[in-house]
C-alpha cells in the first residue's frame, strides 16, 4: 500500500532540505525525494560548497606565492598539490551532507532515493535503482533546482567544453582556460584555476562583467582581476570552436573588431543555469504548468498552476542563489502549516567569492536611476581603513545608497576584503528599513573592516572620519 505524508519534497538541495526540516519542525509527516545518491543538492555537491574550498586553497597558495613576503615570511619552494586540494574538497563535502543526513534523521524526515514524477495533485511515483514506488501527500513541495545552460550550437563534452562541474574536477591545471561568461561562476571558477598557474581569458558579451550589479563595483573588480593576470575581452560573444591537434581554437566575435582567434585547451561555459524539470510531469498535470525558461510558474505564496503543488528555489523564477532557495524553502513549510509565510527579496544578498570579495544587497545606482528614484551616496575606500592595511587588503571600497527623501537605505555594494561577511550588516539594517544615519551611529569594533561601511554610511553626508578629501 502506498504510504501517505503530509508533505512530499522533491529534491533535497538547500531548498528542498530546509522546507523538509522546517515542515518537520511544525509537527508534519514529510517525505524527501532525491535522485542523486546523496542530499544537498548542486550547492553541496556541485556548487557553493566545493567552489568555495577551491577559493580557499587556490587563495592560500596564491597569498603564499605574492604576498607572503611583504610580511617578511619566506618560502623556499612552494609548491601545491592538486590532488590533496581535491581530496580536502571532497572531505569538506562528505562531512556537510553526512551531518545533513543525520538532521534528516534526527527530524524524523522520510528519505526516499530516486526519480521523482508526479502522478497527481497528490501523488509522486519514485523510480529507484532497484525498484519503483508511489507515495501520497496532502501538499507537494518541488525543489528540482537548476542545471548548467549550454551554449546552443556548443555543447558540453565534459572534456574541453566544460560546466562549473568539470570545472571543480580538473585532474590538471588547464595551461590556457577560456572562460565565457563574466558572472559569478565564471568569475570565482576563473580566479580558482589562474591562482594555480592558467592562463585565464574571459569573454563577455555585455561591455562589463557581473552584468546585473553596480558599475563602479564592476569595474573596479575587472581591474582588481587584471592586475592578478585575468584577461577580459568584453561585447565579445564565442562564435565557433575548431578542434586542432592537441587545443581547441577559438573564434571570438567583438563588436566592433574582426574575428579574434585564440587556441586553448579548456572553455568553460558559465552563462547561466537554467530551471530542471525534466521527467518530473508537472505538464502532463496542466499544460501551463511551466514558463518559457522551462521551469515552474507560481503565483503568490509559490504555488503552482496545480492545487497542492508548490515550488521553490532555482526551479522558479528569482535569484539562483542557495540562500534565496533556503528562505523560500522556510516559507512555504510556513505557508502550508499556517497560512504565513514570506521571504523579502529586496534583502537578498549577493556575494562573488573572488579576491577581493564584492557583496551587495537591494538595488544599485543604474536601477535607482532607472526607477527615477533620488539618491544620495557615500563611499569609504579601504584604503583609509586600519584593519584592511594591517591585512595587506587595502584595494576596494563599500559603497552606501540611500534615499535622499527619508535616508533609508536603498542599497549596498563592497568590494573588498571579506565583503561576503560585510555586507550582513546593511542587510540587518535593511530588514529593520533603516536608514543610513542608523547604519553610522551603531558602534563598530575598531579596528575591523566593518568601520568601512560605517563611514561608508557617515559619508552621505561628506561627515566619514578617516578621510582627508570627501
Ligand atoms: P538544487 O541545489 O539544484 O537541488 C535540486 C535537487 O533536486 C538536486 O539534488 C537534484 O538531483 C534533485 N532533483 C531534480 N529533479 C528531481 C526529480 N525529478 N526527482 C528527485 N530529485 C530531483 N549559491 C549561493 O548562494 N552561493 C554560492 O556561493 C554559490 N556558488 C555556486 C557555485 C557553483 C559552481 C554553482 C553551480 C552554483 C552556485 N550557487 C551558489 C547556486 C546554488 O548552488 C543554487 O542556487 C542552489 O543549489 C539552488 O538550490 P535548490 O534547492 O533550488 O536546487
Amino acid at each position: 500500500m502506498a504510504q501517505n505524508f503530509d508533505i512530499a519534497v522533491i529534491g533535497a538541495g538547500p531548498g528542498g532540505y530546509v522546507s523538509a526540516i522546517r515542515a518537520a519542525q511544525l509537527g508534519k509527516r514529510v517525505a524527501l525525494i532525491e535522485k542523486r545518491s546523496v542530499l544537498g543538492g548542486t550547492c553541496l555537491n556541485i556548487g557553493c560548497i566545493p567552489s568555495k574550498v577551491l577559493l580557499d586553497s587556490s587563495e592560500f597558495y596564491s597569498k603564499s606565492s605574492h604576498e607572503a613576503a611583504t610580511h617578511g615570511i619566506l618560502f623556499r619552494e612552494l609548491r601545491f598539490d592538486l590532488r590533496t586540494m581535491m581530496k580536502r574538497k571532497r572531505e569538506v563535502v562528505t562531512r556537510l551532507t553526512s551531518g545533513l543526513n543525520d538532521i534528516i534523521q534526527h527530524n524524523k524526515i522520510s528519505p526516499f532515493q530516486g526519480h521523482a514524477t508526479l502522478t497527481g495533485q497528490q501523488g509522486v511515483q519514485i523510480q529507484g535503482r532497484q525498484k519503483s514506488e508511489t507515495i501520497h501527500a496532502s501538499h507537494i513541495i518541488v525543489a528540482t533546482g537548476s542545471v548548467p545552460q549550454a551554449l546552443p550550437s556548443l555543447p558540453f563534452d565534459g572534456r574541453t567544453i566544460v560546466s562549473s562541474t568539470e570545472a571543480l574536477e580538473f585532474r590538471e591545471v588547464p595551461p590556457r582556460l577560456l572562460v565565457v561568461g563574466g558572472g559569478a561562476i565564471g568569475l570565482e571558477l576563473g580566479s580558482v584555476w589562474l591562482r594555480l598557474g592558467s592562463q585565464v581569458m574571459l569573454c563577455e558579451l555585455q561591455d562589463h562583467i557581473l552584468p546585473t550589479g553596480d558599475q563602479q563595483i564592476s569595474r573596479t573588480l575587472r581591474r582588481l582581476l587584471e592586475m592578478q593576470g585575468m584577461r577580459f575581452m568584453l561585447s565579445t560573444s564565442l562564435k565557433e570552436i575548431a578542434r586542432r591537434a592537441d587545443a581547441l581554437e577559438v573564434t571570438l566575435q567583438s563588436a566592433d573588431q574582426e574575428p579574434q582567434k585564440l587556441m586553448v585547451d579548456v572553455v568553460l561555459v558559465a552563462v547561466g543555469r537554467r530551471p530542471y524539470t525534466e521527467g518530473l510531469g508537472l505538464d502532463r498535470l496542466n499544460k501551463n504548468g511551466y514558463d518559457e525558461r522551462g521551469g515552474i510558474r507560481v503565483a503568490h505564496h509559490f504555488k503552482s498552476a496545480i492545487d497542492g503543488i508548490y515550488a521553490i528555489g532555482d526551479v522558479i523564477p528569482g535569484p539562483m542563489l542557495a540562500h534565496k532557495a533556503e528562505e523560500d524553502g522556510v516559507a512555504v513549510a510556513e505557508q502550508i502549516a499556517s497560512g504565513s509565510g514570506h521571504v523579502n527579496y529586496n534583502t537578498v544578498p549577493n556575494v562573488v567569492y573572488t579576491w577581493p570579495e564584492v557583496a551587495s544587497v537591494g538595488e544599485s545606482e543604474g536601477q535607482l536611476k532607472a526607477r527615477g528614484v533620488a539618491y544620495r551616496v557615500g563611499r569609504f575606500p579601504f584604503t583609509a581603513n586600519g584593519r584592511a592595511l594591517a591585512m595587506n587588503a587595502e584595494l576596494g571600497f563599500a559603497k552606501i545608497l540611500a534615499s535622499s527623501e527619508d535616508d533609508r537605505i536603498l542599497g549596498a555594494h563592497i568590494v573588498g576584503p571579506w565583503a561576503s561577511a560585510l555586507i550582513s550588516e546593511v542587510v540587518t539594517v535593511m530588514e529593520f528599513e533603516g536608514c543610513a544615519e542608523d547604519l553610522a551611529r551603531i558602534v563598530h569594533a575598531h579596528p575591523t573592516l566593518t568601520e568601512a561601511t560605517r563611514e561608508a554610511a557617515l559619508n552621505i553626508e561628506r561627515r566619514a572620519l578617516h578621510l582627508a578629501t570627501q
